[in-house]
């Protein structure tokens, strides 16, 4: 059976890239009646980042794309982070260096840089001299006795002759870097593998047949195919997926726009057009559509992808995943580099708002999230957690405090009382005060009860007020009404931003 892998290192946060590779794993897995698993590549200690891996997880179910195996699931492949596999890497280094494929290096980083120079200086394209290749097996004992530290290098002279290859999407493959040698470091010095012997380590004992991945590891093809045919153990079959471009042809970066999943969360698109978007950007081009109440976007990707596969839907077709599982052709995928094109996915998303909107399922799940736009689960929490004992029943609740869910109505009779008794300049003096005072708070971010009460002790005293002046004024800016939590519990349970938009409209 076939099973694919979504490998990403928990770096940062995941990439429209990383989606992409994600969301073609689980097409294909799904074409081919496969499965495929979650594979976490945590062998960089210095590029780790502990939220990446829950951040990936989020991503994932987010898209809807569920893995069948991997953290959280379990599989017979677990575990499923590569940190928790050493021993794996250290017996198939260990089998290299018994076969000769491999070899220890001992030449320190000081060592390297002046050879990298040196042969730099010469014209040669090899990053280092296989110094240590020469080494007799009694000086690497003894080294290796005495403790000192040590890499393993693949011997790239003594790699078996490469056998023909054809990439899924790319087509065959030519080598252009024979005679270069590089003898790349597989275990690197602190015991943890580089991904080059992790991966294909992985791959093999995960029983992994079909590796997409994204085009910037096509490069290390040709190293990996040298260490499965070194191990003696046939590769998967690979495919490689164009690097995403901007409608102007550079590189997607963040400095460009949104490049990172959770900006087009945050911004509201849906998960099935994000999909549909990332499914059909080098799967086709796009095509005008007809009998749309919408306008069809201009297609700005169309000179970087020209040519349009048979069959293949165009680039504004408004598809679930299901119905892009259902439609995708395993051949047709493109190696030209696309541009992903905002007006697209803006007229995808539309439509599969519409689409939603048609049944009662999806209007539901839309209401749902809109609501939550204008409030949180945790602000209501502490909407009734403030309330104490005042409501009797739970509709009580937003009728007594409608301040905690929507902007106070200041052109109210009873809010226009409440101030009416004091001075313009009691009520300019107090707010300024609490503005100033909220700016430096928003930067130093204690917002809790007992930093906001004092401040407002503070302020209260400096400015000489009466405190039933000096309240009355902040609770009128808060909520426009008379009753209600103590000022602090209420600007405690607005948070900072909406208590600071509050007082500088009632300032204004
Ligand atoms: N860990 C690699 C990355 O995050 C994945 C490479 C692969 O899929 O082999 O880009």
């Amino acid at each position: 059976m076939a099973l694919l892998r979504f490998a990403p290192s928990p770096t940062g946060s995941l990439h429209l890239g990383g989606l992409r590779t994600a969301l073609y794993n689980h097409i294909y897995a799904k074409k081919l009646g496969g499965r495929w698993l979650l594979r976490i590549e945590d062998t960089d200690a210095t590029r780790f980042v502990p939220e990446a891996v829950d951040g990936i997880k989020s991503v994932l179910s987010w898209a809807g794309l569920e893995y069948d195996f991997g953290p959280g699931k379990g599989g017979p492949q677990s575990p499923f982070f590569q940190s928790q596999r050493l021993d794996l890497y250290h017996a198939y280094a260990k089998k290299l260096l018994d076969s000769g494929h491999a070899y220890r290096c001992f030449c320190t980083p000081d060592q390297l840089s002046v050879k990298r120079e040196r042969l730099a200086r010469s014209g040669s394209k090899s990053t280092y001299d296989k110094t240590c290749l020469h080494l007799t097996e009694e000086e690497v004992a003894r080294r290796v006795r005495a403790g000192e530290k040590s890499v393993i290098r693949l011997n790239d002279g003594e790699t078996p002759p490469r056998a023909a290859i054809t990439d899924i999407v790319f087509g065959p493959i030519k080598y252009s870097d024979a005679g270069i040698s590089t003898d790349p470091i597989l275990l690197k010095s602190d015991l943890f593998p580089t991904y080059h012997l992790a991966s294909v380590v992985d791959d093999h004992e995960m029983g992994i047949t079909h590796v997409l991945r994204g085009e910037e590891w096509l490069p290390s093809l040709p190293l990996h195919l040298d260490l499965y045919a070194c191990l003696s153990v046939k590769p998967p079959q690979y495919g490689h997926l164009p690097i995403l471009l901007n409608p102007d042809g550079t590189k997607m970066s963040k400095r460009k726009g949104d490049v990172q999943v959770s900006d087009y969360i945050k911004r509201g698109w849906e998960p099935a057009a994000v999909l549909n978007w990332l499914a059909l950007v080098g799967w086709g081009t796009h095509h005008s559509v007809s009998s749309s109440p919408l306008s069809s976007p201009s297609s700005s990707s169309e000179s970087f992808s020209t040519s349009r596969i048979d069959n293949a839907p165009d680039s504004t077709q408004i598809m679930t995943l299901p119905e892009i599982i259902d439609q995708f052709e395993l051949s047709s995928l493109t190696h030209r580099r696309n541009a992903l094109d905002l007006t697209k996915l803006e007229y995808l998303n539309k439509h599969h708002l519409l689409r939603m909107s048609s049944t009662h399922e999806g209007l539901e799940s839309l209401a749902r999230r809109i609501y939550l736009l204008y409030t949180s689960i945790e602000d209501i929490m502490n909407v009734i957690l403030t309330l104490e004992s005042r409501p009797t029943t739970v509709n009580d609740i937003p009728a007594l405090a409608p301040f905690f869910f929507v902007d106070p109505d200041l052109a109210s009779e009873e809010a226009r009382s409440m101030i009416a008794p004091f001075s313009t300049l009691d009520r300019q003096q107090t707010l300024e005060a609490i503005l100033r005072r909220l700016e430096q708070f928003s930067n130093e971010g204690s917002w809790d009860l007992l930093s906001i009460s004092d401040m407002l002790k503070e302020e209260n005293a400096r400015l000489g007020l009466k405190s039933k002046v000096f309240n009355t004024v902040l609770r009128h800016a808060l909520t426009g009404m008379k009753q209600g939590p103590s000022v602090p519990k209420t600007m405690t349970t607005l948070g900072t931003h909406r208590t600071l938009v509050r007082l500088r409209t009632a300032h204004s």
